[in-house]
Parts: C-alpha cells; sequence; structure tokens
C-alpha cells in the first residue's frame, strides 16, 4: 500500500513538474482532419475570447517535443492555404495562447517563412506611415494602419538561442502585426 501511494505521489509529481503543451493545446495540435488548422474568427464569440488573450510564453524544453514541430508545421500550411493566404500568423490565431509567430521574411530572398519564438520589439524607430492591412482572423475587412518604419526584435530562434535583429519595412510591418496577437490586440483597433 505505501508503495503504491509512493508511486501515485511520484506520478502526481512528474505530471505536474511536465515544462510541455497542455492536454487542451495537444488536442489543438493533434486535432482536426485535414493539416490545415481552424483558424478562429472574431466573428465568433468563443473565438474572440480567445484572440483577445494574452499569450504564454513558449519554455525552452517544449521546442524538442514533437508538439512544437507539429504545430509549427501546421501553421505554416494554414498561413499558406491558397484559399486563405496570409504573409504572417501567430499562435493563438490556431487556438494556441503561446508567444509564437510565423512571418514571411520580405527582406531575404525567396521570402521564406520564419518562426519566431517569445518574441519582443525592444526598439521602434519612425518615421510611422500608413499601410493596408487585413486579417486572417477578421473576415471581410482592409484598412491602412500605423506602423513605423523599423524595428529591434528581440526572440528565441528554434533552438532557443536568443537573438536580436533589426528589421525594416514591410516585414516590420508584418511583426508589429503578429506580436500584437500575442497580447490579444488586432489591427482593426487601430482604425480611427
Ligand atoms: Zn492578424
Amino acid at each position: 500500500m505505501k508503495r503504491f501511494l509512493i508511486h501515485i505521489f511520484a506520478m502526481t509529481l512528474l505530471a505536474s513538474c511536465t515544462k510541455g503543451f497542455t492536454t487542451d493545446e495537444r488536442k489543438i495540435i493533434y486535432g482536426g482532419d485535414e493539416e490545415i488548422m481552424r483558424v478562429l474568427s472574431i466573428a465568433n464569440e468563443q473565438d474572440s475570447l480567445t484572440l483577445r488573450s494574452t499569450s504564454k510564453p513558449l519554455k525552452r524544453d517544449m521546442v524538442s517535443q514533437d508538439e512544437f514541430a507539429t504545430l509549427c508545421r501546421r501553421m505554416l500550411t494554414t498561413v499558406q492555404n491558397p484559399e486563405n493566404e496570409g504573409v504572417g500568423i501567430a499562435a493563438p490565431q490556431v487556438g494556441i495562447l503561446r508567444r509564437l509567430v510565423a512571418v514571411q521574411r520580405f527582406d531575404k530572398e525567396g521570402h521564406p517563412f520564419e518562426f519566431f519564438l517569445n518574441p519582443e520589439i525592444v526598439e521602434y524607430e519612425g518615421p510611422t506611415q500608413l499601410g493596408s492591412e487585413g486579417c486572417l482572423s477578421v473576415p471581410e475587412i482592409s484598412d491602412d494602419v500605423e506602423r513605423w518604419q523599423r524595428i529591434r526584435l528581440r526572440y528565441r530562434d528554434e533552438a532557443f538561442a536568443e537573438c536580436e535583429e533589426v528589421i525594416e519595412g514591410f516585414t516590420a510591418v508584418i511583426f508589429q502585426h503578429e506580436i500584437d496577437h500575442l497580447d490579444g490586440v488586432l489591427f482593426i483597433d487601430y482604425i480611427k
């Protein structure tokens, strides 16, 4: 009996110490019948609550897990869906409240998509400029938003190494839009 209790205690301890994705997150990451994930929409009340939430940071242990690889792969397929194509996507848009974004690098040859973990903008540089924006989660609306021309970005790469980079132009605009998603902010909030 005593040994059994110790076993239970050890199992409980193990479960509470696991630094991975939660059961609910895993259900979404591995859920659905297709590779493309469902993109949350502000037109849906429940989705809207998620889109307006603040996302939690990713932890080092998570990036080596299959959940992380699967999530990145499926987010990429989702943002490249020809029926609803985007230039960036944030994890909360597929229902995962973690600080992860994929951005299409228009400032690099071939315009590849890259993933950024726990991204934060540590410096903004002007001038600001108006540009038209839309969002996969905000159907049928596009409007002008004022954004900074240049940003200094701090983030973790896919090996969880800390990186810093200065980004300019349209790619910098995408970063500002996607990082806003991690704090529940949408581009429509800036429209006057
Ligand atoms: Zn968006």
